[in-house]
C-alpha cells in the first residue's frame, strides 16, 4: 500500500480506504472481516457516513485497540430520523448524532461537514451556528480536521474559499467528470497534467480540482467505481466497461486526491479492490476507454440514498436498483426481484419531487417510480 499526504492535514492515508456503507446492517462478523482485511492489507483511512448506532459501534468493536492505526472521516449533520438516511442543521439533532460518534470512536480526525451540495446546504452550514459547533470541536481536540462531503463543483468551490475545510470527500470518477461525447474531443488523457490537463472534462470539475491544488485542499474520493456501474457491460457509459483497477486509477490521478474510499461488504470485495496495488500500467490505463463514450453517465442512480428522506418513506435507491436489474432484460425479470420490488411502497409516490431537489446524479426519479411500477407491479 502507498500512502499520501491528504493536503494540508499533513496526514498520510492509504491510496485505497474503506467506505463503510455496505457494513450497515450487515452482522458483526461480516463487519469484522472487512475492517480486518482492509487493515490487513494497510488501509488506514475509513469513511464513516451513517448514523445508525449499531454500524457505527460494530466497526468501532471490529477496529478493537488498532483504533490509533485509522483514521476515521465521520460526517456532522448525518442522520436517520424517519429510519431513513438524512441530513440535518438543526443543531440539537446534529449534536445528538456527531456526540454518539465520538463516544463510540473517542475523538474523529476528519470532521465532515455533511453534504454541502447547494446554495442552501452552504449557507446553513457555513452562516450558522452549525461552522461554530465544528469549529469548537475543533478546538477541543474532538475532530482533528474540518472536511466536508460534496457532490457540486460549484458549492465544493465556494465552501474552499471560506478557508475553513482543510480536505474534502467528493464524488470522482470518468463519467462524472467528462462533458458529453458531443462537446469533447478526448484524445491525449495522458497529458492531464501538461498544457492540456484538463481537456474533456467538465470546467467546473477543472477549476474544483485546480483550486484543490491551489489551497492544499487533499480530497478522498466516493463514488470512483459509479456505484458499479462503469465495470457493468450493460450500465456502462463507454463501449466497454472499466475495470476496478481503471476506475481507481482514475480517481487517484486527479490533481489533490489522496485516496479513493470504495465501499466493500466482504472480505473477497476487498481482495478484489486491492488488486489495484499490484496491477500493471497496462491493466490500470484507462485513456482508451474512457475516450469512447456511448452516453452520458448522468441521470444515473448510483444508489447513494442522498434523496431520503422521502415523506412517504420510499426506500427510493432501491426501487431505482431493482428497475435497472429489470431492464436489463424486462422479458425476463427474476421472481425475487418483482417480489422484493413489490415489498417496497412505491405505489405511495405523491411525486412531490424533494428526492429529485436532493439527488446530486440529476436521476428522474418520479419517471423511474412510473416505470419501475409498468415494469415490476
Ligand atoms: S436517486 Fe439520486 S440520490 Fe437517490 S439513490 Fe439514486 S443517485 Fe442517489
Ligand atoms: S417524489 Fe415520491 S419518492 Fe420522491 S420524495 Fe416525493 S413521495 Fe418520495
Amino acid at each position: 500500500m502507498k500512502y499520501r499526504e491528504l493536503g494540508k492535514t499533513g496526514k498520510m492515508i492509504s491510496e485505497i480506504g474503506l467506505g463503510c456503507e455496505f457494513l450497515d446492517r450487515k452482522p458483526y462478523g461480516r463487519v469484522k472481516e472487512v475492517i480486518d482485511a482492509a487493515i490487513g492489507y494497510g488501509v488506514n483511512v475509513m469513511d464513516i457516513f451513517m448514523p445508525g448506532t449499531e454500524v457505527r459501534e460494530n466497526i468501532s468493536k471490529a477496529i478493537g485497540n488498532r483504533r490509533e492505526e485509522v483514521f476515521i472521516q465521520g460526517h456532522i449533520g448525518s442522520t436517520d430520523i424517519n429510519q431513513q438516511y438524512d441530513i440535518s442543521r438543526d443543531m440539537p439533532t446534529v449534536k445528538k448524532y456527531f456526540e454518539e460518534l465520538l463516544r463510540i470512536f473517542g475523538y474523529i480526525d476528519f470532521g465532515m461537514l455533511f453534504f454541502i451540495d447547494s446554495e442552501d446546504d452552504y449557507k446553513n452550514v457555513f452562516e450558522t451556528e452549525f461552522i461554530t459547533y465544528a469549529e469548537h470541536l475543533k478546538a477541543q481536540g474532538d475532530i482533528r480536521h474540518i472536511g466536508f462531503s460534496s457532490h457540486n463543483p460549484v458549492t465544493a468551490m465556494k465552501a474552499i474559499e471560506t478557508g475553513i475545510p482543510e480536505m474534502m470527500m467528493f464524488s470522482i470518477n470518468p463519467a462524472f467528470d467528462m462533458l458529453p461525447a458531443d462537446q469533447y474531443a478526448l484524445d491525449n488523457i495522458d497529458k492531464f497534467f501538461g498544457g492540456e490537463m484538463f481537456r474533456g472534462i467538465d470546467p467546473k470539475r477543472a477549476a474544483l480540482y485546480k483550486l484543490c491544488t491551489q489551497k492544499q485542499v487533499g480530497i478522498t474520493a466516493m463514488k470512483t467505481l459509479g456505484a458499479g456501474k462503469l465495470l457493468s457491460p450493460d450500465h456502462t457509459p463507454y463501449l466497454e466497461p472499466l475495470t476496478l483497477s481503471q476506475c481507481v486509477h482514475y480517481a487517484l490521478s486527479r490533481p489533490s486526491v489522496a485516496s479513493v474510499l470504495p465501499g466493500c461488504q466482504s472480505a473477497e470485495e476487498v481482495n478484489s479492490i486491492m488488486k489495484y496495488l499490484t496491477a500493471i500500467d497496462e491493466e490500470k490505463s484507462f485513456a482508451e476507454i474512457i475516450s469512447n463514450i456511448k452516453n452520458d453517465f448522468r441521470g444515473h442512480c448510483v444508489y447513494c440514498s442522498h434523496c431520503a428522506p422521502c415523506p412517504m418513506e420510499i426506500d427510493i435507491a432501491a426501487v431505482n436498483k431493482y428497475l435497472d436489474i429489470a431492464r436489463l432484460d424486462e422479458n425476463n425479470i427474476p421472481p425475487s426481484i418483482r417480489s422484493h420490488f413489490n415489498a417496497l411502497n412505491s405505489a405511495e409516490c405523491i411525486a412531490c419531487a424533494s428526492c429529485e431537489n436532493r439527488c446530486p446524479f440529476g436521476v428522474p426519479i418520479i419517471e423511474n417510480i412510473k416505470d419501475a411500477k409498468r415494469i415490476l407491479a
